[in-house]
């Protein structure tokens, strides 16, 4: 693997790093000084992060520029201007956005100002999964000190820019990661997602223009500004620019957050940076980008990480949350804990979903149970068929439905042995007594 030349996890180490003064005793708010006191033009930003290619890091890979350019015209619609950062970070694997806050909380501060001022934006607020305490609280000591600094709030560094960050901590539903019931919850109100159109840069927060943007994509835009757009594409790859940060989990010896270039493979992730498959084992399977996106088999991990690569391997690179399987797991286990989940944080509004989950999650459970029926895995298939893609008002139901179609499809063999067993051979003695399963229901 080629020398990773770190920029988003470079302070994470530093002692005390998540205290003003050491992140400008290492170039911090240096893009927000550039921006206001150049000054340059708001546009000016956009076009640098347009050029850049950046694609956001919350799981859609969607192109951070142009979600920007769906902002209205100020001149035209007089509306309040909204950006909120969705740190809401609740797919199962994925941690790696916490590291940001917790240990380079100015960063995102930064960030989030040089992005509003991008979208002429007066206020952010800041999303944080309600279990990030930590998070929660180094972000809110950030904000404070950034605010006495004159960096946050009324006429930002003498400019004319005035800008406030409010936090906002989330309340434990997976679904209010999703930007429209984000928005809800923002509101007050239960987060249900809403229906698209409109989008919320026509109608957000308030019914008033709204980005959302995940917290490492916004990290990427002070770079962006100091460093400039050729810089971030000659990292990674033509599809994928700049690094990314991948939070490698599961049967593994090094589990972590590591901060690597478009462009790796998965085995290199894997042997190199965590260290291989744990106790020796052999490599079974692994999630490429959290428990939503298709699993793949032993075979695929030569798969280059980027966007476009882990598509044609069959799955998607979303949070880049690798989830590694030894070759002793039970994949009618995994996939009955994971639509457990699924089941659970669906919010109900659309019945493919609420029932899907439902029906999925009970399929797998009879299976590890020793209960399953040949004729489960075509009723898998079809239901899963029947929740996406895009068939609903959210992606919750794709979430369920395409790690469902992908362990039936690369490991059907082994899910019929346990329905030709009558018992799951590889479960945990417990996944397969009725009594946990009742526990869990
Ligand atoms: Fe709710 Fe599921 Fe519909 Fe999303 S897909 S809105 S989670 S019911």
């Amino acid at each position: 693997m080629k020398r990773v030349d770190r920029y988003l996890l470079a302070r994470v180490d530093l002692p005390d790093s998540h205290t003003l003064a050491v992140y400008r005793a290492h170039g911090g708010y240096q893009a927000l000084e550039q921006v206001l006191r150049k000054p340059w033009k708001p546009e000016q930003v956009t076009q640098v992060v347009k050029d850049s290619a950046l694609r956001g890091r919350g799981g859609a890979g969607f192109l951070t520029g142009l979600k920007w350019s769906f902002m209205p015209d100020p001149a035209k619609d007089p509306r309040p201007r909204y950006l909120a950062i969705n740190a809401d970070e609740s797919e199962p694997g994925t941690c790696k956005d916490r590291v940001l806050m917790e240990r380079d909380p100015h960063g995102l501060i930064e960030g989030c100002l040089v992005s509003a001022y991008a979208m002429r934006a007066s206020t952010v607020y800041i999303y944080v999964r309600g279990e990030y305490r930590v998070s929660y609280a180094r972000l809110q000591a950030a904000i404070d000190e950034a605010r006495e600094a004159g960096l946050v709030g009324r006429r930002i560094l003498g400019s004319d820019f005035s800008c406030e960050i409010w936090m906002h901590p989330g309340a434990g539903a997976y679904i209010c990661g999703e930007e429209t019931g984000l928005m809800e919850s923002l509101e007050g109100k239960r987060g249900h997602p809403r229906p698209k159109p409109p989008f919320p840069a026509a109608s957000g927060l308030w019914r008033s223009p709204t980005t959302v943007n995940n917290v490492e994509t916004i990290f990427n835009v002070p770079f962006l500004v100091l460093r400039g757009a050729d810089w971030f594409k000659a990292l990674g790859t033509k599809g994928s620019t700049g690094n990314f940060l991948c939070g490698i989990s599961g049967h593994v010896e090094r589990p972590g957050v590591y901060e690597l270039p478009f462009g790796v493979t998965a085995r290199e992730i894997l042997e190199q940076c965590a260290g291989g498959v744990w106790k020796g084992r052999r490599l079974k399977a692994f999630f490429p980008g959290g428990s939503s996106t298709g699993l793949l088999p032993a075979s695929s991990v030569d798969v280059v990480m980027d966007h476009d690569s882990v598509k044609a391997a069959g799955s998607m690179f979303g949070t880049a949350a690798m989830i590694v399987l030894d070759e002793t797991a039970s994949i009618a286990q995994l996939m009955e804990v994971t639509l457990r989940f699924y089941d659970h944080e669906s919010c109900g509004q659309c019945s493919q979903c609420r029932e899907g989950t439902e029906w999925l999650h009970q399929i797998f459970r009879r299976i590890v149970r020793g209960q399953g029926r040949m004729q489960d895995l075509d009723l898998l298939v079809s239901l899963a068929n029947g929740m996406a893609p895009a068939k609903t008002i959210c992606a919750l139901a794709d979430a369920a439905a395409i790690p469902t179609l992908s362990a039936v499809k690369h490991f059907r063999a082994e899910l019929e042995q346990c329905v030709r067993l009558g018992r799951d051979p590889l479960a945990t003695a417990t996944a397969q007594s009725p009594e946990h399963h009742e526990a869990h229901a």
